[in-house]
């Protein structure tokens, strides 16, 4: 017998472990629940009540296949601690076959190297696939076999490797009913910090749905639209790539097949950006160690005010769009990507506070958190990751204010003490500060003065090196 180690894969459907396996031969599920784990990694209840809920909505889809599921609980925030879950499970099963996809960061890692040792050496067998990436690591290099270090090169080679259709595994079939029985005690719903977190698409079924719609009403229009907050321009399957309920391989070919638009091109160019910053974080895993990429900033003097760091966590720091962003995350536990930008950049530039505080406290609210997406953006902004502009790049609230949400309808919609000020004003500061608002802060800090400290601090920082 089999068993598939279920991880960040919640699916059936094109599953590469799952499927591999159960072509040769009888197949049972394991999914393991680590919430101290998961507590070292910084998530909150969010990431967690996503998940739980596409765990349930997999072993139902299991269940059509005969496959039963075992969800085993561990204490422990050790690797170690999972590890000896799996091969006791292993042995009251009597299985010696272990199938899993690879997961890439550095504990995960470690975490399964012990495994497959410890599993070759009392004669067991572990398959491992890469199922997570479009382009399995290693597969993108430079001409000198280096890894890329800048997105728009790393993207031309990906796309001259892409063979048209990407391979997908074989379909799953229906097996004989095994005497193993499903096992989802430990099953037990998390409740999520955020009232909406169930508005997002989850569930394999969901994220089908979602992408359906979003392939034939916004494709088309995503080059336009995916800038403006206020619009659902975007398809919103990051919760479902991050915990797997959809194939990466699935949601590019169904792309493909779509007519030709700049919308797609440019969707296309997303996906392979979630691409790119997983192969740095396999590149490069100190970045999981919470070092910044440009290691001339390892000992940058980042401001420590937590006042500053508190208004803007609630969403209180007096600017507009900033706030409507932090107010989406905690409300949605999903934050548009352009306000994720303006608000990670007015975090580490604007109040210079390090973009490690800024990681956690999006990998704490965010259902989609993903380390490499989150470390990628987080460094992009604050100017210390693999971006080619330097640190002089940054973002104007006011500025991105009017280009983005011109009518305030997104800020609005989060911050309703300012529902009766107008586009105008609140792309302004001298607008927005001759109306004080019922409840709503003053801005924290000048912009203008912001700006020139932070110019200031990392000129400083590169003269001292
Ligand atoms: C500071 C910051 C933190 C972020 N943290 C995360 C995170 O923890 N998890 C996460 O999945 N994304 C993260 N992103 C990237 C991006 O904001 C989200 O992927 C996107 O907003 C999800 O919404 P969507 O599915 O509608 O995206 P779409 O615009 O529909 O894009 C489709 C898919 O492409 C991928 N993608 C798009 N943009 C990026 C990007 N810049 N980097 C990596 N992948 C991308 C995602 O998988 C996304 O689902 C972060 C960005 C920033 C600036």
């Amino acid at each position: 017998m089999r068993c598939v180690w279920f991880r960040e894969d919640l699916r059936v459907d094109d599953n590469l472990a799952l499927n591999y396996a159960a072509q040769s031969g009888p197949v049972w599920g394991l999914f393991l629940i680590t919430h101290d784990w998961w507590d070292r990694h910084g998530w909150g209840s969010n990431k967690r009540a996503a998940l739980f809920t596409a765990l349930e909505s997999l072993a139902s889809d299991l269940s059509n296949f005969n496959i039963p599921l075992i969800i085993k609980n561990v204490t422990g925030a050790l690797y170690h601690d999972q590890v000896e879950i799996v091969l006791q499970t292993l042995a009251t099963h009597h299985t010696n076959m272990l199938y899993f996809n690879r997961q890439y960061e550095l504990h995960e890692t470690d975490r399964d190297r012990l495994l497959a040792k410890k599993l070759l050496k009392q004669g067991g067998h572990l398959h491992v696939f890469d199922d997570l990436l479009l382009y399995p690591p290693g597969s993108i290099r430079t001409a000198s076999n280096t890894p890329f270090t800048v997105f728009t090169p790393f993207k031309k080679k990906a796309l001259a490797s892409v063979d048209q259709k990407i391979m997908q595994g074989p379909k799953l079939k229906k097996q004989q009913e095994l005497a193993i029985k499903s096992d989802l005690s430990s099953l037990v719903k998390v409740k999520p910090d955020s009232p909406d977190l169930f508005k997002l698409p989850i569930t394999t079924i969901q994220a089908k749905k979602r992408l359906e719609f979003f392939a034939e009403e916004k494709l088309h229009h995503y080059e336009l639209h995916r800038n403006f907050p206020c619009l659902d321009g975007t398809s919103k399957l990051s919760v479902a790539l991050s915990l797997g309920s959809l194939s990466i391989r699935q949601l590019w070919n169904d792309i493909e097949r779509q007519p030709d638009s700049l919308g797609k091109e440019t969707y296309q160019s997303e996906l392979l950006w979630r691409e790119f910053y997983k192969h740095i974080l396999i590149d490069f895993p100190d970045v999981c160690r919470y070092k910044p990429f440009k290691k001339q900033y390892e000992l940058f003097d980042w401001n420590d005010n937590n006042v500053l760091l508190q208004a803007w966590k609630e969403g209180l720091t007096g600017y507009p769009i900033v706030d409507a962003g932090m107010r989406q995350l905690r409300q949605e536990g999903w934050m548009h990507n352009r306000v994720r930008m303006i608000c990670a950049m007015f975090l580490t530039k604007l109040l210079l506070q390090s973009w490690q505080k800024g990681e956690q406290e999006f990998a704490y609210w965010l259902a989609d958190y993903d380390l490499a997406a989150n470390n990628g953006g987080w460094q992009w902004s604050s100017s210390t990751g693999t971006d080619a502009v330097p640190y002089f790049r940054i973002f104007s609230p006011w500025s991105q204010t009017e280009r983005f949400d011109p009518d305030g309808e997104y800020i609005k919609r989060y911050i309703p003490e300012l529902e009766s000020l107008s586009g105008l004003h609140l792309s302004s500061a001298e607008k927005l500060g001759k109306f004080s608002q019922k409840g709503y802060p003053k801005m924290i800090k000048d912009y203008h003065q912001a700006r020139q400290e932070c110019l200031d601090a990392f000129k400083k920082h590169e003269q001292s090196r």
